[in-house]
């Protein structure tokens, strides 16, 4: 027999038998306190990909624009300092931290809990850690910086030859490999590993 309390409600929960890959709610509040995440080596693998193609996101130029035959590139970063220069300072600023700065804190996260555990910690060694990614992850929206990057291009549009370059194509798989990272991962499985194991 396995006690567990519920985090919303903080009922104490009993569980029979406890099996990884059933979902678990509360009998009470009816909120999920457990739901399966894929195992902690597919995590950490897709996280480490996030991060390879994060590299050329951030030094490939994302766009090309030809003006009056000058070819001009332009990479993630100088995208940002379009925006900042063009007066849109907090546009920039939310487009930067929720599409590329947070993303990237939360991967390194994953990958520091992951580890740890795999070296024997306890989670709750890493309690701190995980409580600041839990807290993260609704700040992370990649997609608010695709959508400024596209804007930026519509405006540009009447006045330039727009070449999309692979380093927006791999900003692009940055972020899917991102977000299949955070919805695989599961906190709560951090918590299990050694319970499971004992
Ligand atoms: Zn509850």
């Amino acid at each position: 027999m396995k006690e567990t309390a519920c985090q919303e409600c903080g009922i104490i929960i009993e569980i029979g038998s406890f099996s990884p890959s059933q979902q678990y709610a509360c009998p009470r509040c009816k909120s999920v306190f457990y739901r399966p995440g894929e195992s902690l080596d597919l995590v950490l693998v897709m996280a480490v990909t996030s991060f390879l193609f994060f590299i050329p996101a951030i030094f490939l130029p994302i766009l090309s624009l030809e003006i009056l035959d000058k070819t001009q590139s332009v990479t993630l970063m100088e995208a940002v300092l379009f925006f900042f220069y063009d007066g849109y300072a907090i546009i920039a600023i939310i487009a930067a931290a929720s599409g590329v700065l947070i993303p990237l804190v939360l991967l390194g996260l994953i990958c520091m809990m992951v580890l740890a555990i795999k070296m024997g910690h306890t989670a709750t060694k890493v309690r701190g850690l995980i409580r600041l990614y839990e807290h993260l992850t609704h700040w992370a929206m990649g997609e608010v910086y695709l959508i400024s990057i596209f804007v930026a291009m519509v405006k540009l549009n009447g006045m330039a030859v727009l070449v999309i370059n692979f380093g927006l194509f791999s900003f692009f798989f940055f972020l899917i490999s991102f977000y299949i990272s955070i919805t695989w991962f599961n906190t709560q499985d951090l918590w299990n590993q050694h319970e499971l194991e004992n």
